[in-house]
C-alpha cells in the first residue's frame, strides 16, 4: 500500500520540517547531514530498497511511521505488506528509498523469499526485551546469506523498545558481536515510542544505500 505524504505530515515530524516539493507530487524530504560522501560536484540520482524484517510486535512498523510521519501508536496492527516511497535529498544526492515493511509472521514464505531477494539493505528489528526476537533476526540473516551469496547488500541489526531496557534479555555488545561480523552489518538500539536514535538508523540506511552505488569517500 502507498500512503500519500501531505505536506501537513512533512510539517508534523520536525525532522522532516525541511521538507521542499518538486514539480511531482511526491515531496523530497531534506534531510541534513554533516557527511561527506553526500557533497560531491554533481547531483547524483539513486535508489535503493529497504527491506524491514523480523519477528511480530518487535516495532518494524512503529519504526518506519516514526520516521516518516513522527508518529507513534500504542496499538499493534498486523502488517501484511506494506510499501513506502520518499525520495530524500541530502547534500547532492537525491536518494529514492522505497521501503518494505513486512509481516512478522511470514505465513506466506514465497513472501518472505521475494522480500529478500529484492532488497539492497535490511533492516533487522528484535526487542531488546525478547530473546527469541533476537534469535529470529539471526535465522532471516542467515537465511539472507544463503539466498544471496555474492552478499550484495548490507544489514543493519536493530535492537528496538529501548525504553525497555530494565527488562532487557539480551546486551547490546553480545547482540552486536554475536550479529555482526563483516563490515556490510552495522548495529544500533532504538525506541519507536521514545524516538532514540531513529533519526541516527535512518542516517545508517542512507550511507548504506549510497555507498552500495560506489560513492563512498
Ligand atoms: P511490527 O509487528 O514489528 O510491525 O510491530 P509494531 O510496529 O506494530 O509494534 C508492535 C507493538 O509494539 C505496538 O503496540 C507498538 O506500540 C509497540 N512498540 C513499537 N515500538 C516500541 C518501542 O520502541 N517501545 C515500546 N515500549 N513499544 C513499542
Ligand atoms: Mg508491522
Amino acid at each position: 500500500m502507498k500512503f500519500p505524504f501531505s505536506r501537513k505530515t512533512v510539517m508534523h515530524a520536525p525532522h522532516l520540517a525541511h521538507g521542499i516539493y518538486t514539480d511531482k507530487s511526491e515531496p523530497v524530504v531534506e534531510v541534513k547531514s554533516k557527511m561527506k560522501i553526500f557533497e560531491r560536484e554533481r547531483t547524483s540520482y539513486q535508489c535503493s530498497r529497504v527491506v524491514f524484517m523480523g519477528g511480530p510486535g518487535v516495532g518494524k512498523s512503529a519504526i518506519i511511521a516514526r520516521y516518516l510521519y513522527g508518529d507513534y501508536r500504542e496499538y499493534h496492527e498486523r502488517t501484511v505488506e506494506d510499501f513506502h516511497s520518499r525520495t530524500f535529498k541530502i547534500g547532492t544526492v537525491l536518494l529514492q528509498l522505497d521501503i518494505i515493511d513486512t509481516t512478522g509472521s511470514y505465513v506466506f514464505p514465497a513472501m518472505r523469499r521475494v522480500a529478500m531477494a529484492k532488497g539492497d539493505v535490511f533492516a533487522l528489528v528484535y526487542s531488546v526485551d525478547d530473546f527469541q526476537s533476537f534469535e529470529e533476526v539471526l535465522a532471516i540473516q542467515k537465511e539472507i546469506h544463503e539466498q544471496r551469496p555474492r552478499r550484495n547488500y548490507s544489514v543493519v541489526v536493530v535492537g528496538n523498545k529501548l525504553d525497555l531496557r530494565e527488562k532487557r534479555e539480551i546486551a547490546p555488545d553480545e547482540a552486536e558481536m554475536m550479529s555482526c561480523g563483516e563490515s556490510r552489518e552495522e548495529f544500533l538500539e532504538t525506541s519507536a515510542r521514545d524516538n532514540i536514535n531513529i533519526e541516527c538508523l535512518f542516517e545508517r540506511i542512507f550511507c548504506q544505500s549510497v555507498n552500495k552505488e560506489g560513492i563512498s569517500s
